[in-house]
C-alpha cells in the first residue's frame, strides 16, 4: 500500500559521482501550488497522492524539505548544441532530488525542473514558465499512452513567482516540474566525464549505466562495447517510435540524448500535423537541423559522439581480452553501422502494424518500401494529416474508402489498391493508430488558457491524449485536424 510517510530518497548518483555533481538546493518559493499531479504515477512510485497534496507533500515536491539522507544535486554534463560543442552545460535550472524504488522494483529518479539557478545557469534565470512545463507534462503523458519510452512528470506546480521571457510582453506565471525518469544519464554526461581525462571516472560512469540500463552485461567480457551496442539499439527503437507517431523532439542535442532510451527534455517539441519531413516547430531551429525527417540521422550522429566518449574503455577491454587497442575504433564503427538496419527493422515492424499487414510474408521489405514510400509521397504532396491519414486508412480497411478520398481531396495512387488487396486488418490498425494526439492548435489553446488562469481546456486535452486509441465519446473535436488557416505552431523552451 502507498505510504503516507515521506518517501526514502536515495543519493546513489550524488554519492558515487561527486565529480559530476554539485550539491544544491531548490529556490524557496513563497506560495507553490500543485496544478497537475499524476496520481497513478504517484502510486506506481509507492507515493500517496493525498500526502503529496498536503503541505508536507508540496514541500517535498518542491525540494523545500526532503527526507533525511537525500542529497539534491545539479548534474554536470557537456553537449553538442546544434552541432557545436559546449564543454560545460549541466542542470542550469534543474536538480536531481534522488532515486526511489518503484512498486515493480525498478529504480526511478526524481528530478526538479524550474527550481532556480544553479552554478550551471550560464546567464539563464533558472526558472520556468507554466506553459512549457505543462507542455512537458502533456507530451510525456501522451507518449506514455502511445507506448513510446518516455520520462514523465509526476507533478506541475505554480511557484507563485512571475517570470520574464522575450517572446511574451507580460510576465508569465512561473512553474516547476517534478520529473520521473529511469535515469538522467545522457550522451553529454559521458562527453563531460571523458573531457575530465580520468579513465577511472569514465569507467565508473559506464559501470553505473550498465547496472541501471543493461544489467545483463555485468561481468561480460566486452561490456563497454556491449553498452555502446545496447544504447544504439534502444535509440534505434526510440527513433522509430517517434517517427511512427510523428513526434518532433526539437532539440536533439547530445545532452538531451539519453542512455536509457527514454524520451527526455520536452522543450520546443511538437507532433507533425501534415506529413512533411522538413517540419520544424522550434523557434530556435533556424537551419532545420532537428526537422522531423532528420531525426534518425541526428540520433546516429549523437551516438557517434557517445562512441567517441567510450573509446578509451573499449580500447582497454579489447587489450584485456587479447585483442589490440587499435581494434577499438573499428569495433565502435561496426556497432554504429548497425544503427540504420536496426532503425529500419523497427520502423518496418511499426509501419506494417500501422498498415494492418503484419502477417508474415504479406509485405516484404522492398514491397513495404514501395507502398509506404508512395503513400507518404502522396501525403506530402497533398498535405495529408499524418494522424488522420492512418485513421482514414483504417476505415478503408474496414470497407469504407470515402474518408481517405475526402482527406486526400482526390483519387489515391496505385499503392492504395495494392495495399487493400493485402486485406489489411482493420482491428489491428485501430489498436496502433492513435485518434487523439497533442495536436498543435489544441496545445496552443490549452497552454494559453492555463497561462491566463483557466486550466479546464488543459484538463480536457490531457484526458484526450491519455486515451489515444479507440472511440472516446465527447472528445470528437480532439480527433480532428486543425481548421484550415490555423496559425503556424511555434514552440519555445
Ligand atoms: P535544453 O535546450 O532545454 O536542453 O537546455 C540546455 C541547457 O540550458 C541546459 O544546461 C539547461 O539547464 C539550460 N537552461 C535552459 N533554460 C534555462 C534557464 N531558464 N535558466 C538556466 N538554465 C537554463
Ligand atoms: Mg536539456
Ligand atoms: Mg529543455
Amino acid at each position: 500500500a502507498p505510504s503516507s510517510a515521506p518517501p526514502r530518497l536515495g543519493a546513489d548518483y550524488a554519492s558515487r559521482f561527486p565529480e559530476l555533481t554539485v550539491p544544491w538546493r531548490a529556490a524557496a518559493f513563497p506560495s507553490p501550488e500543485i496544478v497537475e499531479l499524476g496520481e497513478d504515477l504517484a502510486r506506481e512510485l509507492g507515493l500517496d497522492p493525498a500526502w503529496l497534496r498536503s503541505d508536507d507533500g508540496v514541500r517535498f515536491l518542491t525540494g523545500a524539505e526532503l527526507p533525511a539522507g537525500a542529497a539534491p544535486v545539479a548534474q554536470a554534463y557537456a553537449g553538442h548544441q546544434f552541432g557545436g560543442y559546449v564543454p560545460r552545460l549541466g542542470d542550469g535550472r534543474a536538480l536531481l532530488l534522488g532515486e526511489l524504488t518503484d512498486r515493480a522494483g525498478r529504480i526511478r529518479e526524481l528530478h526538479l525542473k524550474g527550481s532556480g539557478p544553479t552554478p550551471f545557469a550560464r546567464g539563464g534565470d533558472g526558472f520556468a514558465a507554466l506553459g512549457p512545463m505543462l507542455r512537458e507534462h502533456l507530451m510525456g503523458e501522451a507518449m506514455h499512452a502511445l507506448g513510446v519510452p518516455s520520462s514523465r512528470a509526476l507533478a506541475v506546480l505554480r511557484t507563485g513567482a512571475r517570470i520574464h521571457r522575450p517572446e511574451a510582453l507580460d510576465p508569465l506565471p512561473g512553474a516547476m516540474l517534478v520529473r520521473v525518469a529511469s535515469s538522467h544519464l545522457r550522451v553529454g554526461t559521458f562527453q563531460f566525464a571523458r573531457s575530465l581525462d580520468d579513465p577511472a571516472l569514465l569507467r565508473r560512469l559506464a559501470d553505473a549505466a550498465i547496472e541501471r540500463h543493461a544489467p545483463e552485461l555485468l561481468g561480460a567480457d566486452r561490456r563497454y562495447l556491449g553498452l555502446l551496442d545496447a544504447v544504439i539499439a534502444t535509440q534505434a527503437e526510440l527513433l522509430a517510435a517517434w517517427m511512427l507517431v510523428g513526434f518532433v523532439h526539437g532539440v536533439m542535442n547530445t545532452d538531451n540524448t539519453t542512455i536509457s532510451g527514454e524520451t527526455l527534455d520536452y522543450g520546443p517539441c511538437a507532433f507533425i500535423d501534415a506529413y512533411e519531413p522538413a517540419a520544424v516547430f522550434s523557434s530556435i531551429d533556424h537551419g532545420g537541423r532537428y526537422a522531423y525527417g532528420n531525426q534518425p540521422s541526428i540520433a546516429l550522429w549523437n551516438l557517434t559522439r557517445f562512441a567517441e566518449s567510450l573509446l578509451p574503455l573499449i580500447a582497454a577491454e579489447a587489450r584485456d581480452t587479447g585483442g589490440a587497442e587499435e581494434d577499438a575504433e573499428s569495433l565502435a564503427l561496426a556497432a554504429l553501422d548497425r544503427f540504420p538496419q536496426r532503425y529500419g527493422e523497427e520502423w518496418g515492424r511499426g509501419m506494417r502494424a500501422k498498415l494492418g499487414v503484419e502477417r508474415a510474408g504479406v509485405l516484404g521489405d522492398e514491397a513495404l518500401a514501395d507502398v509506404a514510400g508512395a503513400m507518404l509521397a502522396e501525403w506530402r504532396d497533398r498535405g495529408v494529416d499524418f494522424t488522420s491519414g492512418f485513421v482514414a486508412l483504417g476505415a478503408a480497411a474496414d470497407g469504407d474508402g470515402s474518408a481517405y478520398r475526402e482527406l486526400l481531396g482526390g483519387v489515391p495512387g496505385e499503392w492504395f489498391d495494392r495495399w487493400l488487396a493485402l486485406r489489411p486488418d482493420a482491428a489491428r490498425m485501430a489498436a496502433v493508430n492513435p485518434l487523439r494526439i497533442p495536436r498543435n492548435h489544441l496545445v496552443d489553446e490549452a497552454l494559453e488558457a492555463a497561462t491566463a488562469g483557466d486550466h479546464a481546456p488543459y484538463e480536457r486535452l490531457l484526458e484526450a491524449v491519455s486515451h489515444p486509441f479507440g472511440p472516446l465519446p465527447g472528445f470528437e473535436r480532439y480527433e480532428r485536424a486543425a481548421p484550415a488557416g490555423s496559425r503556424p505552431h511555434v514552440t519555445f523552451c
